[in-house]
């Protein structure tokens, strides 16, 4: 029974690094190690693990399934850690940042490329824009455990010393990082992807469109069915109720495309 141990090890673990207001007690580091330790456990034989084991079949076989997921996962996220493909980003960052969540997730929503925060906390989407993704997510009804987030770029697009804010990544930039997001995609085989943004979008389909044409209705993504909305940062830039009713409405979408239950309230639901 080491691996649910370690799934709650690891989940509590995220949820200091999501929920204290100062400095992280778990780094990233350590929920690396623990995740590298939890593939070793999870790759010993059985007998090994325990001789009693009172899971039935089918949560045997979930545990397998998730269990080679993970260790797949671990596998790309060393590659990603070591990754010396541009050599500006390299000399910029101050890690990488691969994805977190969880690797059988329905949901996977792909952002741009990290900021300053996610730079230096190693996980995507914890700045101002990533708590307003948190609220979303738990609007949905899902905790950010249960989905999984990753971007299209793994390092933070370097900008000038001394300068505010962050740039967009180039096409070249996304085209040499998108077989990181490719594998990630094919390991967890998510039900619906979510794009946010235009850039997140050209990244994945290579397609340039403005969000008014694209957001809103299904696209596809090698057979998986795509939600394409707006970025967070656009809603915090852009006030408008109606602009965020918008979001809250492509996810409903999201919602009713993997069968969930929507309550009245969440119908009505305002971001
Ligand atoms: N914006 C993104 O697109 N990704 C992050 O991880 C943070 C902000």
């Amino acid at each position: 029974m080491i691996q649910p141990a370690f799934d709650l090890v690891i989940a509590a673990l995220e949820k200091v690094r999501e929920t204290n207001e100062r400095v992280p007690r778990a780094s990233r580091s350590a929920l690396v190690q623990l995740q590298s330790a939890y593939s070793t456990a999870a790759s010993m034989p059985r007998a090994l693990e325990s001789r009693e084991t009172h899971t039935s079949p089918t949560g045997q076989q979930a545990q397998q399934t998730s269990s080679t997921k993970a260790k797949s996962l671990a596998s790309v996220r060393e590659r990603v850690c070591g990754c010396t493909k541009c050599a500006h980003l390299v000399s910029s960052r101050t890690q990488t940042v691969f994805g977190v969540g969880n690797p059988e997730a329905e949901i996977m929503f792909i952002g741009e490329a990290p900021g300053a925060d996610e730079d230096q906390q190693g996980e995507p989407f914890v700045g101002r824009a990533g708590q307003l993704l948190t609220k979303i997510i738990k609007a949905m009804g899902f905790a950010r455990e249960d989905v999984y987030i990753a971007n299209i770029l793994k390092c933070r697009p370097d900008v000038p010393a001394g300068s505010f804010g962050n740039r967009a990544p180039t096409p070249a930039e996304m085209q040499m990082c998108r077989p990181y997001l490719v594998e990630q995609i094919n390991i967890i085989q998510p039900k619906v992807l979510v794009a946010l943004g235009a850039v997140a979008v050209e990244g994945l389909l290579a397609a340039r469109g403005t969000m008014r044409e694209l957001r809103g209705r299904w696209h596809s993504y090698n057979g998986t069915p795509l939600m394409i909305t707006y970025h967070p940062a656009y809603l915090l830039r852009n006030q408008s109720p109606s602009e965020k009713r918008k979001v809250w409405e492509d996810m409903l979408q999201v919602l009713e495309r993997l069968d969930k239950p929507i309550s009245e309230k969440q119908r009505n639901y305002f971001l």
